[in-house]
């Protein structure tokens, strides 16, 4: 069997690596830069129960498999700190909605907040702790799964003819959105702040009734802020809008973030079913996976592993010495 993955975002980097792992001759196909689609601008957030407060059963259920993949897979790359959820006062009955409709998680008072996050001591009066959450750093993650690829002998190529591979797996997000594919695009802002007066250990989610939001530490006084979810498949630069509903969320966490440096701000497509649940789709010899949403690192290890072992499954062809 030769397979032609093509897409390397966390979709396609993940489906490589799960066959290259199972000894497929595999080759990546992408026109631009591995990694640099919507994977890029991800906030890599591991969190499958907190996500459940509006994803399917279906999503929760694959995505708490995900943090032993990523950690098996790239080992040393998931941080298992879990989530805090949080809300300004006005917001408690945020807070508890938030509570019903999620699982695994535990009440924190002032103090319990200021024992995980010493700099969001007196800022909060209550909050939630799901302690079985992680994340890992998506950039850092899509280069190791290159590395890792290379390694494996998987070549990862700028252009190829599919007539030389006996199954094609389609994982270019965004780029299938086509009339009669099913799939939408859901845009997502996002900005990086840098500053040294505030220290976080783990992912923070600020509840508001409008714009719930999220700021996750990436090390050296580097922040993601994010994300917006726009009904929108337009990719291009982030509103004044949206950029300031994400910085007063920021100093809203924490005054300090006003002083901060904005260094980097973009916009990625999420691809989405209408139902939000990524799947593999197609027959015979063309397959693809997508839909990720705002699901792709934590749904793509589930998808990679469920196309592998259909590849596993095809009858072998008897070669001409068998
Ligand atoms: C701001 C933001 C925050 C997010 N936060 C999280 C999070 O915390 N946790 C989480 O799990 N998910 C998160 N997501 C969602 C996640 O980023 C996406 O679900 C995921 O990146 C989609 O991955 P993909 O591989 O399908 O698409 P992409 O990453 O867009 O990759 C598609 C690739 O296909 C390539 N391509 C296009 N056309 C072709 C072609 N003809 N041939 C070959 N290659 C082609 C493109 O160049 C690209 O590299 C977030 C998304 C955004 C935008």
């Amino acid at each position: 069997m030769t397979i032609l993955v093509k897409g390397a975002g966390v979709a396609g980097l993940t489906a490589a690596f799960a066959l290259a792992r199972r000894g497929h001759s595999v080759t990546l196909l992408d026109p631009k830069s591995p990694g640099m689609g919507a994977s890029h601008y991800a906030g890599g957030m591991l969190a499958p129960w907190c996500e459940g407060e509006t994803a399917p059963a279906a999503v929760v259920e694959a995505g708490e498999h995900a943090i032993d993949w990523w950690e098996e897979a790239l080992p040393g790359l998931v941080e298992r700190k879990g989530t805090l959820v949080v809300a300004p006062p006005r917001d408690q009955s945020e807070l508890e909605r938030f509570a019903r409709r999620t699982s695994r998680h535990v009440w924190l008072d002032e103090a319990g907040i200021a024992e995980l996050e010493p700099a969001l001591a007196g800022r909060f009066r209550r909050g939630l702790f799901f302690r079985d959450e992680a994340h890992l750093d998506p950039r850092k993650a899509l280069a190791g799964l290159v590395d890792a690829l290379t390694s494996m002998d998987v070549k990862i190529l700028t252009e190829a003819d599919e007539r030389a591979f006996s199954h094609i797996i389609d994982c270019t997000g965004r780029a299938a959105i086509q009339p009669g594919s099913q799939l939408r695009g859901v845009r997502g802002e996002m900005l990086y702040l840098r500053t040294s007066d505030v220290t976080l250990s783990r992912p923070v989610r600020l509840l508001h009734p409008r714009i719930p939001l999220y700021v996750v530490p990436r090390g050296e006084g580097r922040f993601m802020v994010g994300a917006t979810m726009i009904e929108s498949e337009h990719d291009g630069p982030i509103s004044a809008r949206s950029l300031m509903e994400l910085l007063n969320a920021a100093y809203t966490l924490h005054p300090a973030f006003g002083e901060a440096e904005v260094i980097e701000t973009g916009t990625g497509i999420r691809p989405a079913y209408a139902d939000n649940i990524p799947r593999i789709t197609g027959e015979g010899r063309h397959l693809a996976i997508n839909g990720m949403y705002r699901h792709g690192f934590l749904m793509a290890p589930a998808l990679a592993e469920e196309l592998a072992a259909r590849l596993q499954a095809v009858p072998q062809r008897r070669s001409a010495t068998a």
